[in-house]
């Protein structure tokens, strides 16, 4: 278990001795307020960025522990103006060494999927993840990293502006919508994310381990056509 002072550091929050002990109630209210502070302002500035800047921005990214073991970043890929906004996890192998998301098995079975919609990544479609570095070993990942990471992810869909928001597997639904459900019971319907319609699907790993529920994937693919039409 990671201490206050071990969590803040990894938020890029310290020193937080700088804080006067009598400008604030006690210490545990001190460093409460200096990560709001650190936290805040960083979110600011995240808000504010332009395409231009925004991936050389997560690459320079220190405010989890993700940055010291990743190979490369992956901050997304795919039309800037896109009607459609496909959300998975994080990188794995692959998307580490190329920083480009969803390249590897599970990325061409995404590929093919768009591809039966009519659709391509770059092609009215922009694909991004909950985090924009490869946990170890494709751990899940840690609440701290998605909090670290999520003004990246809402900056793309202020920037972006997408019609429909496609979350892939699970932990990238879970992690959207704030909440701990199964993919079961949040198929088939519309939820909202940032006030963009947002459709939850299997994460194409997992089809490719599950063959049959891709006919269920299909049934998400054509919601999601019919609530961005
Ligand atoms: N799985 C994901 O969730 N994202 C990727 O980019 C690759 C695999």
């Amino acid at each position: 278990m990671a201490t206050r002072a071990e969590v803040l550091a990894e938020l890029g929050l310290t020193p937080v001795w700088r804080l006067r002990a009598d400008a604030v109630r006690g210490s545990g209210d001190a460093a409460e307020r200096s990560a709001g502070d650190g936290a805040d302002a960083r979110t600011s500035r995240i808000a504010r960025l332009a395409w231009d800047a925004f991936a050389a921005d997560v690459d320079a990214c220190t405010a989890c522990g993700l940055c010291r073991t990743r190979q490369k970043s992956v901050p997304g890929v795919g039309d800037v103006r896109a009607n459609w906004l496909l959300v998975g996890e994080a990188p794995g192998a692959e998307e580490d060494a190329r920083g480009e998301p969803f390249v590897g098995q599970a990325g061409r079975l995404l590929d093919n999927m768009l591809a039966a919609l009519g659709l391509a990544r770059g092609r009215n479609v922009y694909i991004a993840n909950v985090l924009k570095c490869r946990p170890p070993n494709n751990r899940t990942p840690e609440p701290l990293e998605v909090a670290a990471c999520r003004p990246y992810l809402d900056r793309q869909v202020a920037l972006i502006g997408p019609r429909l928001i496609l979350a892939l597997g699970k932990s990238a639904a879970n992690t959207l919508l704030g909440i701990d459900a199964t993919i079961a019971s949040l198929r088939g319907r519309v939820h909202r994310y940032q006030g963009v319609p947002l459709v939850v699907t299997y994460h194409p790993a997992y089809l490719l381990r599950n063959l049959p529920d891709k006919a269920k994937a299909w049934d998400d693919l054509l919601l999601a056509r019919r609530t961005l039409a």
